[in-house]
């Protein structure tokens, strides 16, 4: 199970490489962040020898178990976030994909301290699926606005994820919104390194990249089919 983590990267590795090359896009630009959520430490270890570097984690208490014992890897926390557990991961991670209320990111702000700013990601609903959590594509601006100054977050782009469908022409369709979306924001305000999406997963990776993906978040195509959680 261990060597298939290896086999499986390389494997992911190639699917951004063609969806680059058929798009004309350079694969250095896209990075992929490992989706390690539920995963035992073995595995990330194993991806850690092949050369990962960036993991992804839903579950803050599962998370810090992790991050304690591979403290040089890059921790993204891409789950929704609860108010309570906004220190730990101000504390922890580097990077925040998930962030999709003002309080929240006051609090981040507040509890990130003296470290190195956060890089945060708005998470935004393109899909309008109720299912999802995410911002309304049209309250971006004015929570952009009033979370442009906190000095402890550094705004970096957009996160999304599509409804669960394998209908490409719905896949492309969303991916396309949010690279506008982004777009927009920049037209309309000067944040230096606001230039990131978060965009595509195991089902669809290559309809991301195509729309202009910089961070692909995969699980399942790394680290095989996760068991369903029970919470
Ligand atoms: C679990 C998860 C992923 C990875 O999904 P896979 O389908 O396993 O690739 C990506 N992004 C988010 C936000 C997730 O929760």
């Amino acid at each position: 199970m261990l060597n298939l983590v290896s086999d499986n990267l390389l494997r992911v590795k190639e699917r951004i490489k063609t969806a680059c090359l058929k798009h004309g896009r350079n694969a250095g630009d896209v990075k992929l962040v490992a989706v390690s959520k539920t995963k035992p430490i073995e595995m990330l270890y194993m991806a850690m020898e092949k050369g990962q570097s960036e993991f992804g984690e839903n579950y803050v208490q599962d998370a810090l178990a992790k991050i304690n014992v591979l403290p040089q890897a890059t921790w993204h926390f891409i789950g929704n976030i609860q108010s309570n557990k906004t220190q730990l991961i101000a504390n922890n991670f580097n990077w925040v994909h998930s962030l999709a209320s003002v309080k929240v990111a006051r609090r981040l702000n507040k509890q990130r301290g003296t470290k190195e700013p956060l890089n945060v990601l708005l998470q935004v609903n393109v899909s309008k699926d109720p299912a999802k959590t995410g911002i309304r594509a049209d309250t971006a601006n004015q929570i952009l606005e009033e979370i442009q100054g906190l000095e402890n977050l550094k705004l970096r782009g957009l996160m999304t994820i599509t409804e669960n469908t394998e209908d490409q022409s719905k896949q492309h369709q969303h991916f396309a919104r949010l690279s506008q979306i982004l777009e927009e924001l920049n037209s309309q305000y000067s944040l230096p390194d606001f230039n990131q999406l978060s965009m595509g997963m195991t089902r669809d990776l290559e309809a991301a990249i195509a729309e202009g993906s910089t961070i692909v978040r995969i699980g399942t195509d790394i680290f095989g089919a996760r068991e369903t959680r029970a919470r």
